[in-house]
């Protein structure tokens, strides 16, 4: 049975470990959120916007050239034509109704490359409300376009100065934010991360994406139940909601897809599961980068999604246990399997979605499995990168 305990642990990682002072607005939160999102209201609020707002369901499309390139069934979850382009919006969609229900005005965020920051901002105008997004300063240099999506949005990106400028700066900020505004402040996490209950409610909003695939394949195939499901993992929020209702389906294979960057041994990196030691990160006992003494290792990934030190506690539990299977994927592989989607399917991935096309080359699969990939965003925010790269992958 994989599933989180009273005290929010996915067997020895997860947990609450947070500064005193958050102790009463987390105490709240993991008090009320299972009752809350129970309720009919809110669950008929929650279903409606993702219908009419976000444009769910979201089809699962049977990939033809790429099923016959693979000698396999392989369908494409279509995540990427959410509004806004990818899953963060399932989540941002659920929490803004959380903070509603628990009385609060105000709204922070943190984001890295800027695109859980616009799925705050999105919420935040749909609803009316105030948001402060946190953004390192040199992330802001680096992701102008979203930092323009989110003022457009109606938030105020406010930049952190401090360490390296990007998302553990931003993410710290935040933090010292909520403490000083306990009463009236919900903060929006953006992926399977943080303190307990976090990675539980966030995974709880974006399960609606296997919960769909159940269906849909079935409706397609006869069969609920495909051989594998493939999803890249950065936090991994997208991998959690589409591995959600077949986690106990010991018989679907979960395949996670991590970043390796230059390499997994290259010093260049986001491999967490391969590269990181337990400790605890935002909060939360799991598997991190870091020196022996403790510092958070820099990250690498051409995808800013994966670029991220930690794993969310349930995948390195489901890794550790051995019930998903981690695959690394370096930038040069993601970005010809990028190229590759775009001209064989008409689909243009996110880098980040684009590892996890190229875990198909990483991994034994049998003649005629059904395989679903979480096409977890669209890569219109990565047409520079692609671009730059784009001769080097051209044949001859
Ligand atoms: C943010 C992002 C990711 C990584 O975040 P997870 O929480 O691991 O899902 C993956 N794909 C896309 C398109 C993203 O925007």
């Amino acid at each position: 049975m994989i599933a989180i305990d009273e005290r929010g642990y996915y067997g020895e990682f997860g947990g609450a470990f947070i500064p005193e002072m958050l102790y009463p607005n987390i105490e709240e939160l993991r008090r009320d959120y299972l009752q809350i999102m129970q309720e009919p209201d809110f669950e008929q609020e929650f279903r409606a916007l993702l219908k009419d707002f976000v444009g769910r369901p979201t089809p699962l499309y049977l990939a033809e050239r790429l099923s016959e390139q693979y000698q396999a069934s392989i369908y494409l979850k279509r995540e990427d034509l959410c509004h806004t382009g990818a899953h963060k919006i399932n989540n941002t969609i659920g929490q803004i109704l959380m903070a509603k229900r628990l009385g609060k005005e105000r709204i922070i965020a943190e984001t890295g490359a800027g695109q859980h920051g616009v799925a705050t901002a999105t919420v935040c105008a749909l609803m009316g409300m105030p948001c402060i997004v946190y953004m390192g300063a040199v992330d802001i240099e680096r992701q102008a376009p979203n930092v323009a999506r989110m003022r457009m949005l109606g938030a105020e990106v406010r930049p952190a100065t401090s360490g390296s400028q990007t998302l553990k700066d931003a993410t710290n900020e935040a933090i010292r934010d909520w403490i000083n505004n306990p009463e009236d402040t919900h903060y929006i996490i953006g992926s399977v991360v943080g303190p307990h209950p976090y990675p539980d409610m966030v995974a709880r909003f974006q399960s609606v994406i296997s919960e769909e695939i159940k269906w849909q394949l079935g409706q397609q195939t006869g069969r609920e139940n495909p051989g594998l499901i493939i999803a890249c993992v950065g936090g991994g929020s997208n991998a959690a909601g589409a591995y959600y209702h077949y986690l106990n389906e010991e018989k679907v294979r979960l395949i996670a897809v991590e970043a390796a960057g230059l390499g997994v041994d290259s010093g260049e990196s986001a491999a967490t599961s391969v590269l990181g030691t337990k400790g605890i990160i935002h909060g939360s006992r799991t598997l991190l980068m870091q020196t022996p003494d403790g510092q958070i290792v820099e990250p690498y990934s051409i995808s800013a999604g994966l670029d991220y030190p930690g794993i969310g506690p349930m995948h390195a539990h489901l890794i550790a246990s051995g019930r998903a299977e981690a695959v690394s994927i370096t930038d040069d592989e993601a970005l010809a399997a990028g190229y590759a989607l775009s001209r064989q399917e008409g689909i243009i991935p996110a880098l980040e979605t684009a590892h996890a096309f190229a875990a198909l080359d990483k991994i034994e699969f049998r003649r005629d499995d059904v395989i679903v990939i979480n096409l977890s965003g669209r890569g219109d925010k990565d047409l520079d990168t692609y671009i730059k790269h784009f001769e080097r992958f051209q044949k001859p």
